[in-house]
């Protein structure tokens, strides 16, 4: 405990799954987290600073949210959604929403807290990392029916390198995380889903996404978050760009 004392940290998404397990290992770990995801209820009982509704895909209610809450030290992009199909069962009203979700709301956030973040670094206060979920399913590599999902995924490399070097020097880093299969709410959905269209049903479906770790199992939303603490706080002040793999070999 106590590896983010003193920091300020938002955390976008934080209601289930990957972002509540790194809003409540932040708190764990002495950050003062400022909690929020598109559905309130969803952060009900999370023991942080202050939880909001907060929906990503707004520019005006993200500039808001940001004015309220004023400098930070720690930036957590988690909102993120799993488009399921090739190009052929994509439209462009897939991709421009998931682009919205998954990369824009990204760039919002980080054009809304980066000068805040700056100010911050450079009165001494600490320094400024921003942590954003990419996924190995990206540029890393690909994987079946995850064509939006990978584009968008691979943007979110893309973004976070271009942020990190255009602010190596005003104490800012950026570094994503790219996790492999990771049990939470959403992907208990996509397993409900892929069982469905399969002999064998969900049993089946999880069987399928566990095959295809080296490891013989899918992460824990907490391995995640062990990762974002170690990114957020300054035992990482030496790295900055990284698309950090997690995936239990998948990709190997
Ligand atoms: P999840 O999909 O179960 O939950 C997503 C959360 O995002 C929900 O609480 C939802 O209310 C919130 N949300 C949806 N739209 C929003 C919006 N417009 N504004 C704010 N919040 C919104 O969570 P997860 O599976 O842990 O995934 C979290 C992130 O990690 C995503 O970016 C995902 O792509 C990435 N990721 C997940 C896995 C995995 O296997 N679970 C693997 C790699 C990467």
């Amino acid at each position: 405990t106590g590896r983010l004392e003193g920091k300020i940290a938002v955390v976008t998404a934080a209601g289930q799954g990957i972002g509540r397990a790194i809003a409540e290992t932040y708190v764990a770990e002495g950050a003062t987290v400022y909690a929020s995801d598109l559905d309130k209820a969803k952060l009900d009982g999370l023991n942080a600073h202050d939880v909001a509704s907060l929906d990503v895909m707004s520019t005006e209610a993200v500039e808001a949210y940001a004015k309220r809450i004023g400098d930070i030290d720690i930036l957590v992009n988690v909102a993120g959604f799993v488009h399921h199909g090739t190009v052929l069962d994509a439209g462009e009203a897939d991709m421009d929403f998931s682009w919205d979700l998954n990369v824009k709301s990204i760039d919002r956030t980080i054009r809304a807290f980066l000068p805040g973040m700056m100010a911050r670094a450079e009165k001494g206060d600490g320094s400024g990392s921003i942590v954003n979920l990419s996924s190995v399913a990206s540029s890393i590599k690909a994987a079946p029916n995850r064509y939006v999902y990978a584009t968008t995924k691979a943007a979110v490399i893309g973004l976070t390198k271009a942020v990190a070097l255009d602010f190596i020097s005003k104490g800012i880093r950026a570094n994503a995380i790219c996790p492999g299969t990771v049990h939470s709410p959403s992907w208990e959905d996509r397993v409900s889903e892929l069982g469905a269209t399969m002999p064998g049903g969900a049993e089946a479906a999880k069987a399928q996404f566990v095959s295809r770790q080296p490891m013989g199992r899918i992460g824990t939303p907490e391995e995640i978050a062990a990762l974002a603490v170690y990114l957020g706080s300054d035992e990482s002040a030496f790295s900055t760009g990284m698309a950090v793999t997690i995936d239990g070999g998948w990709s190997l």
